[in-house]
C-alpha cells in the first residue's frame, strides 16, 4: 500500500510538472518531478569544501577568539560564483525555499561525511526585525529549518535578537563597525540554553565578526558546547 501510495504521489508530481514546467535555477534544464529548485547534475558541481584540510583551516579561523567545538561549512563562497546565485536568488527574489533547500543538502552533505555532532539547538544569527520586515524572512533561519529538517536538531529562534539596526556604514572606521556589530545582539533567556549543545548558524562566513559578536551574548549562558556553521564561506 505505501508502495502504489508513493507511486501515485510520483505521478502526481509528474502531472503537475508536464502542466507547470519547473526549470533548475542554475542552469534551465527541466526538473525531475524529484527535484526542487536545482537538477541533481548542478547539485554535484557545486564547490564544496570537501577536505578535512578545509575545515580544519575554519576551526582555525576562530583558535583563540572563541571557544568553538565544531565549525563547518558546506561551500566556497565567491564572487559571481553560483553560490552567490542562489543566496542572492533566495535573498532578494523573495524565496526563502531556495534557503530551505541549500540547509537540507548542506545537512544531507554534512552527514554523508560523516563528522555530524551530537547537538540540541540551532541558533541562526538573527535579523533587525525592521530589516525582517523589509526581506520578508531571514535568510539564515530557513538555511537553519532545512538543516534541521535532516538532522532531527531543533530549530531555536526569538532568543538572540538583534537590537540594533545596521545602517550602511562603510563610512565608518574599522574599529566603529566593530563597536557597533559587538552592540549589536541580545540573548533574552540565557536560562533557555542552560546545559545545551548549540549551535550559531549563518549564510555566509568571512571574518567570523558576526558570530563573535552573537558568541559575546551567547557566553552569559551555561552551554555545554558552542559550535558553529555556515552555509558557505569566503576564502
Ligand atoms: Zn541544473
Amino acid at each position: 500500500m505505501p508502495k502504489f501510495k508513493a507511486y501515485v504521489v510520483y505521478m502526481w508530481k509528474a502531472f503537475i510538472n508536464l502542466l507547470f514546467p519547473r526549470t533548475c535555477i542554475l542552469c534551465n534544464t527541466l526538473l525531475l518531478p524529484e527535484e526542487t529548485v536545482a537538477c541533481l547534475a548542478c547539485v554535484h558541481t557545486l564547490p564544496g569544501l570537501e577536505l578535512p584540510a578545509e575545515q580544519r583551516a575554519l576551526q582555525q579561523t576562530f583558535a583563540g577568539r572563541l571557544p568553538v567545538q565544531h565549525a563547518y561549512a558546506w561551500l566556497h563562497f565567491r564572487k559571481g560564483s553560483v553560490v552567490q546565485q542562489l543566496l542572492h536568488e533566495a535573498k532578494y527574489g523573495g524565496r526563502p525555499e531556495i534557503a530551505r533547500w541549500c540547509g537540507m543538502h548542506m545537512g544531507r552533505r554534512w552527514k554523508e561525511q560523516g563528522s555530524l555532532p551530537a547537538l540540541d539547538l540551532v541558533l541562526p544569527v538573527p535579523l533587525h526585525p525592521r530589516r525582517l520586515k523589509e526581506r520578508g524572512f531571514n535568510q539564515s533561519e530557513e538555511i537553519a529549518r532545512g538543516l534541521c529538517s535532516v538532522t532531527g536538531w531543533e530549530l531555536h529562534t526569538g532568543n538572540l535578537v538583534r537590537s540594533v539596526y545596521a545602517r550602511s556604514n562603510t563610512r565608518r572606521n574599522r574599529w566603529a563597525r566593530m563597536q557597533q556589530m559587538q552592540n549589536s545582539f541580545s540573548l533574552l533567556q540565557p536560562a533557555a540554553l542552560e546545559g545545551k549543545h548549540i549551535l550559531l548558524l549563518d549564510d555566509v562566513l568571512t571574518t567570523g565578526a558576526t558570530m563573535e559578536a552573537c558568541a559575546g551574548q551567547l557566553c552569559s549562558a551555561s552551554l555545554q558546547s558552542f559550535n558553529v556553521a555556515a552555509l558557505a564561506r569566503t576564502l
